[in-house]
């Protein structure tokens, strides 16, 4: 996929580029009205090179016109920022709205823009803002707003009209609401303008971090056969038995799944006394230990269980070793709900192992009979090198039949690996309690290349970006595959976005599904 945009206009410095040394590259920041402009070049006072700050024109009429000259007037990047008519009933006056489309105009990187303007403190929403060529009333503005429309105002269509390809981007501030539509402009206005004055620097940075570049996409990446059966699971148990359908800790550990099913019907309980007697529960794709099984059948409830087979392995393994009089060292990090469950396989026998140092304090009961087991997420480098330690000291230690480290971990890092080498920063697309994706994270910054954890594209911070031209991308095994693409679309908005794969391996695990929710 390559997308191309044109090659910014040439031409002479518009009005108020103070020192951009060249208007072709620069942000043209466009604002109806004179007292928008004003709030915009107060918020852009502390900056050492603002940008233009254009006064288009009150009103649709006046919009067409300037956009009539804009196709003339060098710039980079546009943006157009001004107040307008919120139109459901939950946004609140000085709310920011940023537009995923405007008109005919799509603006892509409108969650990239609204993440910054939340993390700037300020409440931004994304949708769809349509212009109209005079003053709306209520009547038609619920028409609007059954239309899909987030926000009216009169003038940003044919403005983003004018960017021809280049990057573009609207942001309103809402001056009215239908709960409030007299506030109009004089006083549900001041807390509007505040808004855009506040907004305005989150417009130099988006700017900056405009720029045609390519995407290295890490192949494999994002689910692994483990993650998708257990959602397959959770997903056939609401269909058999509707809601609610509980489930031991998040099934998978990714928000955006957990959200996903939770809208659907699923409550994700921390222990099994938040589920009522009698009721089913699903065990989730970590495992558990054989305490919450006992504790399950005493209480009655009928369990379905998720446990990743490849983590059920590592349990055996565990149960294996204890019963021939082994202490099982396990290789994991201490509170991850993996770990937890394999350690309560045999607690009397198992001890966590997190660094080489731990291996230098183990005190076996005898020397001669160790072995050691991994958690299936860990880091392969990390984990070969406490196993090192292991077989330093006990040089009769027992390894796993087979690696713990799991096939889609070890393929995903891989992976990383190699784009990682191509790339000025890495974004791995995975929630902060995720061990494997918090691993590619760290594969990358091995490698020395910067890399950022991220739960979707909201989350890019704009000076990540700046000055970058190859951006990495992957996702965690439990990170859907949409991320992925709403990453990539959100990035095609900054610019010329071409993107490519470096596939390592191609996978094509599937495992079964349990008997309960088989057809
Ligand atoms: S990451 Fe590995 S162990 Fe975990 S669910 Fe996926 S396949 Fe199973």
């Amino acid at each position: 996929m390559t997308e191309t945009i044109p090659r910014p206009h040439g031409g002479v410095a518009g009005a108020g580029a103070v020192a951009a040394a060249d208007p072709g590259n620069s942000l043209l920041l466009c604002a109806p009205m004179g007292i928008e402009a004003r709030a915009l070049r107060r918020g852009l006072r502390d900056s050492p090179n603002p940008p233009s700050v254009l006064r288009t024109g009150y009103g649709t009429t006046r919009a067409v016109r300037q956009a009539e000259r804009l196709s003339h007037r060098p710039f980079g990047q546009l943006m157009i920022m001004g107040v307008g008519g919120g139109l459901t009933t939950d946004l609140r006056v000085g709310d920011l709205v940023v537009g995923t489309e405007v008109g005919a105009v799509t603006c892509p990187s409108a969650p990239l823009l609204a993440g910054e303007l939340r993390r700037a403190g300020l409440a931004a929403r994304t949708g769809r803002i349509t212009t109209v060529d005079h003053l709306t009333r209520r009547p038609q503005r619920a028409a609007l707003a059954a239309d899909g429309a987030l926000l009216v105002d009169m003038e940003s269509a044919p403005l983003a009209a004018a960017a021809d390809g280049r990057p573009v981007a609207v942001i309103r501030a809402v001056s009215d609401t239908p709960h409030h539509p007299l506030a109009g402009i004089v006083s549900g206005g001041l807390a509007a303008l505040r808004s855009l004055r506040a907004a305005a620097p989150v417009a130099e940075r988006w700017a900056a971090a405009c720029g045609t570049r390519r995407v290295l996409l890490a192949g494999p990446r994002s689910f692994c056969a483990g993650v998708e059966r257990a959602i397959e699971i959770v997903e056939r148990v609401l269909q058999r038995q509707g809601a609610p359908v509980y489930v031991r800790k998040q099934i998978v550990h990714n928000t955006r799944v957990v959200g996903d099913l939770t809208r659907r019907g699923a409550v994700f309980v921390d222990e099994l006394d938040q589920v009522p007697d009698g009721a089913t529960v699903v065990f989730s794709a970590h495992g558990v230990s054989p305490a919450v099984r006992a504790e399950a059948s005493r209480r009655g409830l009928a369990v379905i269980d998720a446990t990743c087979p490849l983590v059920s392995k590592v349990h055996a393994e565990a149960r294996r070793f204890a019963a021939d009089g082994y202490t099982v060292a396990l290789i994991g990090h201490a509170g991850h709900e993996e770990v937890e469950g394999t350690l309560g396989e045999a607690p009397g026998s198992t001890v966590l192992v997190q660094t080489a140092a731990d291996v230098a304090a183990l005190r076996p009961r005898d020397p001669e009979r160790i072995a050691y087991l991994m958690q299936t997420t860990l880091s392969v480098d990390e984990a070969a090198d406490v196993a090192g330690a292991l077989r330093e000291r006990f040089p009769s230690v027992r390894a796993p039949g087979s690696d713990d480290i799991c096939y889609a971990t070890t393929n995903r890092q891989a992976a990383v690996r190699a784009v990682a080498a191509e790339s000025d920063l890495v974004l791995v697309a995975g929630s902060a309690n995720s061990s494997n994706s918090v691993r590619l994270v760290e594969t990358c910054e091995r490698a020395g290349t910067p890399a950022h954890l991220i739960d979707g594209a909201s989350d890019i911070q704009l000076d990540w970006l700046a000055g970058t031209s190859t951006i990495g991308l992957t996702a965690g095994a439990s990170a859907p595959p949409a991320v992925v693409t709403e990453i990539i679309s959100a990035l095609s908005g900054l610019g010329g976005l071409s993107v490519s794969e470096r596939t390592t391996t191609t996978e094509s695990i599937r495992f079964g599904l349990p008997k309960e929710v088989r057809q």
